[in-house]
């Protein structure tokens, strides 16, 4: 009577703070399969195959679009980024909270495919120039990468009306705190139960 699992799906500018958020939600919440992405992107410094995404060629990623492997699949700042379908359907069917760090283009395609079981939060910082502070201050991409992710924000930023909740992450600590309330709730949406089952049951 219940659909299995649930979906939190993170979106916002690059360097907003979502995957330093997704490694604090990540220890409140054992019960959850992050969704490792494929990138034809080149591998940053830190970045792990197989941890923080399957990082494969522009040739690779399109055979896989004709396979039909993606549950949705993006340009993003001129590169592929796709969600493998797979391991997702099989997480959901494990019951698992089931977390994508996607953009806002991925999270359109799924809310489409997956309306009953997806909640969604768009994280960003307070102003456009705290955006430009963090990219500059993770240094991993250069001044260029850094232009074009900037550009970009404000597109992003445009889609907020699309999502559930908007984090404002200023602290990391108190974003935290609102992202792992988010992610709780994310489990007892009434979406995720079949009314007829569910009416069925309670009647007994
Ligand atoms: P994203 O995953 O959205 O691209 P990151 O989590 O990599 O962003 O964060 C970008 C940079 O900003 C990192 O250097 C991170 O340590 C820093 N950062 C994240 N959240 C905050 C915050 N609330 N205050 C200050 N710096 C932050
Ligand atoms: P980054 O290169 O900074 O890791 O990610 C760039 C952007 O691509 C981010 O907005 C991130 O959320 C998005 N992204 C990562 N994986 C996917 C994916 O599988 N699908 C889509 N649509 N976007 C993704």
């Amino acid at each position: 009577m219940k659909h299995k699992g649930a979906i939190l799906i993170l979106s916002g500018p690059s360097g907003a703070g979502k995957s330093s958020l997704y490694k604090i939600l990540a220890k409140e919440f054992p019960n959850h399969y992050f969704s490792i992405s494929s990138t034809t992107r080149s591998k940053r410094e830190g970045e792990v195959e197989g941890v923080h995404y399957h990082f494969i060629d522009k040739a690779t990623f399109e055979c896989g679009i004709q396979k039909g492997e993606f549950l949705e699949w993006a340009e993003v700042h001129g590169n592929y980024y796709g969600t493998s379908k797979k391991q997702v359907l099989e997480a959901l069917n494990e019951d698992k909270l089931v977390i994508f760090d996607i953009d806002v283009q991925g999270q359109a395609n799924l809310k489409k495919s997956f309306p009953n079981h997806t909640t969604s939060v768009f994280i960003t910082t307070p102003s456009k120039s705290i955006l430009s502070q963090r990219l500059k201050g993770r240094g991993s991409d250069n001044a260029e990468v850094i232009e074009k992710r900037l550009e970009n924000a404000l597109d992003e930023v445009k889609n907020l009306a699309n999502f559930d909740y908007l984090i404002l992450n200023e602290n990391l600590e108190d974003s935290a705190k609102k992202l792992i309330c988010i992610a709780k709730s994310a489990f007892c949406k009434a979406s995720l139960y079949e009314i007829q089952p569910f009416l069925q049951n309670w009647e007994k």
